[in-house]
């Protein structure tokens, strides 16, 4: 959406981003090259901003997102880095920032999945989910945060959480808890770097099909009882978390921090 200067707003592309809403603006996403990062960083770029995606593994994929970024007419680069890593995802975010010359906005993103039985989980388990979605979360906001603060400007972090942040589901313990935990941060964060100018709101995303989850959405049986507790009627695509990123991240939420934004089709309602 755009301020139109008569107090309406313009509503954007099917994205949700206008062309030029957030021109000139540097952003990183970690987790940047599938699924919901990548849909964050085209949104991003979209709305006018050079963007560094983080990844890890997917090389390729990082590659595509860049050269898509480029032909928007964009700054863009891959980093690599383990965001779970003390060293590495700290190391990610500063190299991102030094190629964009300097950030005004960073997403948190990148996470992993495992559903097992509370019974079962297996202490490295446990250790991994935490320590790459809310350790790595912390890591790398800390470092965009102190990178903001540096420069002096202020800027937009978002996090992405989950609607498993919210209440317990089967099999989640480890995400579940890891997730309230990235809520949690964004409320410190948000409080802590608004004197600052750096705002900090979360996104809680539903069921969204990406790689994360595509087995479980195949089962009939899965996808069926998941599509009869969203009221809306669908299963969220990555684009539908975007557009709420790129809103949080805009002036249009310069009043906004410390929120969380619920993105599940009417799932908490129903
Ligand atoms: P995907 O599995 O499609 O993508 C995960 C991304 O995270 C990949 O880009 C991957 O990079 C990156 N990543 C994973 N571990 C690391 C790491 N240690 N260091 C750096 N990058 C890493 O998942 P989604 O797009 O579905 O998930 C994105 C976020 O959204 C996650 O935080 C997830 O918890 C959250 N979420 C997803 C929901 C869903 O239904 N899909 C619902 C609620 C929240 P690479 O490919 O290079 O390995």
């Amino acid at each position: 959406m755009a301020e139109r200067g008569d107090g309406l707003m313009d509503v954007g592309d099917s994205t949700g981003s206008t062309v030029g809403q957030l021109a000139g603006r540097r952003a990183t996403v970690t987790g940047g090259g599938r699924g919901i990062g990548r849909a964050i960083a085209l949104a991003l770029g979209r709305a006018g901003c050079d963007v560094a995606v983080c990844y890890l593994r997917d090389e390729a994929a990082a590659a595509a997102v860049v050269g898509e970024l480029e032909g928007m007419g964009r700054r863009a680069a891959a980093v690599r880095g383990d965001v779970a890593d003390p060293v590495q995802g700290p190391d990610a975010v500063r190299a991102a920032a030094a190629f964009l010359g300097g950030l005004d906005i960073h997403v948190n993103n990148a996470g992993i999945l495992r559903r097992t039985p509370l019974l079962e989980i297996p202490y490295g388990e446990w250790q991994s989910i935490i320590q790459t979605n809310l350790t790595g979360a912390f890591l790398c906001g800390q470092v965009a945060a102190r990178l903001m603060v540096e420069a002096g400007g202020g800027g937009a972090i978002v996090n992405v959480s989950s609607v498993a942040a919210l209440g317990p589901a089967p099999n989640c313990a480890h995400y579940a808890v890891s997730k309230a935990g990235v809520s949690m941060l964004t409320k410190q964060m948000a409080l802590e770097l608004a004197p600052y100018g750096i705002r900090v709101n979360e996104v809680n995303p539903g069921l969204i099909e990406t790689d994360l989850n595509r087995a479980d959405i195949a089962r009939p049986e899965f996808r069926e009882g998941r599509l009869a507790r969203i009221p809306l009627g669908r299963i969220g695509r990555p684009e539908d978390v975007a557009s709420a990123v790129v809103f949080l991240v805009s002036d249009a939420a310069s009043l906004i921090t410390g929120h969380s934004l619920v993105v599940d089709g009417g799932n908490r309602v129903s």
